[in-house]
């Protein structure tokens, strides 16, 4: 027998105990999700075998006719979902897709202007510690001191920098973006507008929030996180003159063969996307956001920006006496899984951090509602109000992994 349980014991016990994980703890990281199981089969099918270098109808290899149909449905999907004309569903991640618009679209050393790490951007937005930073002259933007994007001051560095590219997109912040006002500030300096929906393109393919369509020039997103499908990336656009550049910086410029299971896979997702079900879902995210976030200000946390209109809150700890690694730490150990995440102005290193970034599209796939929301939402508090009490986060543990038998998506580790 080749299946995993007998063909591999040690790998097969790390996949039951990450399974076990996932099913006893509350998964609240922001950029996470559960896919379906159609998604797991289509990522663990016999694609996995193929390479298929190129695009389709345009390969480097032979035997590319299934190959061509399943990405080409995958392209059609997409584009269906985002209202758009041309997309690129080869990046392997996020990240990959961002690189690839920086070198279809940029030279070295041309100036980029992206929002900042510690506001609320990502590292591939022009952090110093990314390609992205060390490629390109970067520069950034930031919150004002409410917590919202300041696009005065976005206009106003745009104009002394002259940035060939802006790129507009967030991993942490709470607020819906104004991609309209982002291409008025590209225009009046003659920049390139990028936007990176990562992290809300659930909520976009919805329209629960703003569409970057038509303002930004490019689009990436990252498949994995609100969309729900499998580790990924994806580049889009409108604008055919950009194709060419895009598609040769993907391949093969930067990648190889593309990843043709997780093209499947993606398809599926995407597939998934265009129900009707989709829009409830997204809604719903919105809502189970919305309540956590009430509860915490009624128990007088600080959010940054006050509240969300998005999938995540994120929660200030700038004025206690722990820090965003105790604070997740002890959630951790309460069952509940959060990441520590650097707030506006923090005075803790990026190690320890004065944030807690905690989102809702996980545990709405799973079904949760309101009344969860509302529960969870207590129960973090608690914990953060006693940050050292072990035998009341053990408690609070068992409380939330029986609430959580009554959610669960999958039946074993693999599909
Ligand atoms: N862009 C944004 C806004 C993100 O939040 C992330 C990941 O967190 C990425 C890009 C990168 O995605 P990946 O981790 O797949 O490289």
């Amino acid at each position: 027998n080749d299946r995993l349980a007998t063909a591999d014991d040690a790998v097969f016990r790390i996949l039951h105990n990450e399974f076990e994980r996932q099913a006893t703890h509350l998964e609240m990281i922001a950029s996470e999700n559960f896919t379906s199981r159609a998604v797991m089969e289509a990522t663990g099918s016999i694609f996995t075998n193929k390479y298929a270098e190129g695009y389709p109808q345009k390969r480097y290899y032979n035997g590319c006719e299934c190959a061509d149909e399943i990405e080409q449905l995958a392209i059609d999907r997409l584009c269906e979902i985002f209202g758009c004309t041309y997309a690129n569903v080869q990046p392997h991640s996020g990240s990959q897709a961002n690189g690839a618009v920086y070198a279809a679209l940029l030279n070295a050393n041309d100036k980029l202007l992206g929002m900042d790490l510690q506001q609320g951007g990502h590292l591939t937005h022009g952090a110093k510690v990314s390609f992205s930073g060390k490629n390109y002259q970067s520069f950034s933007y930031g919150v004002d001191a409410n917590g919202y994007i300041d696009y005065a001051k976005v206009l106003e560095i745009a104009k002394i920098v002259k940035p060939k590219m802006i790129v507009c997109g967030a991993s942490a912040y709470a607020r819906e973006l104004d991609f309209a006002k982002f291409r008025e500030i590209a225009d009046a300096v003659g920049a390139i507008l990028f936007a990176d929906i990562a992290h809300i393109a659930g909520l976009v393919a919805a329209g629960e929030h703003r569409s970057p369509f038509p303002y930004a020039h490019v689009v990436t997103s990252t498949t994995h996180k609100t969309l729900r499908g499998p580790r990924g990336g994806v580049i889009m656009t409108n604008d055919e003159a950009l194709v060419k550049k895009i598609n040769s910086a993907v391949f093969p410029a930067l990648q190889g063969g593309p990843l043709l299971h997780v093209i499947a896979a993606k398809a599926v997702a995407f597939g998934e996307v265009l129900k009707p079900e989709w829009k409830e879902y997204a809604k719903q995210v919105k809502r189970n956001a919305s309540v956590l976030g009430e509860v915490m200000l009624e128990r007088g946390f600080d959010l940054v920006s006050g509240g969300t209109d998005n999938h995540l809150i994120l929660v200030s700890l700038l004025n206690k006496d722990y820090s965003g690694e105790e604070a997740s730490t002890a959630l951790e150990n309460a069952g509940i899984t959060v990441n520590k995440n650097s707030v506006p102005g923090d005075t803790r290193s990026a190690k320890l951090t004065s944030g807690i970034r905690i989102g809702s599209a996980a545990l709405t796939t799973l079904g949760m509602k309101e009344k969860e929301f509302e529960l969870i939402a207590h129960r973090i508090c608690d914990v953060l109000k006693n940050i050292h009490d072990l035998a009341l986060h053990v408690k609070i543990k068992k409380e939330l992994v029986v609430l959580l038998q009554n959610f669960q998506v999958y039946k074993s580790a693999t599909y």
